[in-house]
């Protein structure tokens, strides 16, 4: 089982380390053509909009293919390129998560911060950077994280997103669920 780390811009090698401490083999994803040795996607956190610049036409192509026929994780701006819609502001997205997400929807004040939350009803330590904010979610969505009332990590068949960064707590289960989601289909 071979796992792609999206490797354009953001903090791809965090998830590499988790992945690999999970015993994954893990490829860093730089052209469009290693997507297709790869059994599972993580498009890390940074800029959604400069992933997307950089990704460029025929990568944006090619992603979009992948997503819909391969496992992928999406975290923070990860998510925001799953989504099907995205508000402030608005941007294109891979459409492959029935939600619609608000980006950098914490306000300057809450910028950055580390809080508890519950990852199947257990407590789990969630890094938020300029997080988005999942403002609707599809009757297919499950959510399997919340942050007191919102909802801060889903899943969609293969598609999982959060709006947090698990890569930066020591905690592995939320990548632990990524591989399973992985193994079950692959
Ligand atoms: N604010 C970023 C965006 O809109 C996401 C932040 C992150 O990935 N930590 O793309």
């Amino acid at each position: 089982m071979t796992i792609g780390v999206l490797a354009l811009q953001g903090d791809f090698d965090a998830h590499r380390k988790r992945l690999e401490e999970l015993g994954a083999e893990v490829v860093l994803v730089r052209k469009p053509e290693q997507l297709e040795a790869i059994d599972g996607l993580v498009i890390p956190g940074g800029e959604s909009s400069t992933i997307l610049k950089l990704l460029g036409e025929e990568g944006f192509e090619k992603l979009k293919e992948f997503v819909r026929a391969k496992p992928t994780f999406g975290t923070c701006a990860g998510a925001i390129l799953l989504a099907n819609e995205v508000e402030n502001p608005k941007q294109v997205g891979l459409g492959v998560l029935d939600v619609r997400i608000r980006r950098n929807a914490y306000g300057r004040q809450l910028e950055s911060s580390i809080r508890e939350g519950k990852l199947n009803s257990a407590p789990i330590e969630m890094v938020f950077i300029r997080a988005p904010k999942f403002e609707r979610i599809g009757p297919g969505v499950e959510v399997i994280a919340t942050e007191g009332k919102d909802p801060v990590a889903v899943r969609q068949g293969r598609v999982m997103a959060a709006t947090f960064h698990p890569e930066l707590s020591t905690d592995t289960r939320v990548h632990q669920a990524f591989l399973d989601l992985v193994s079950a289909t692959f």
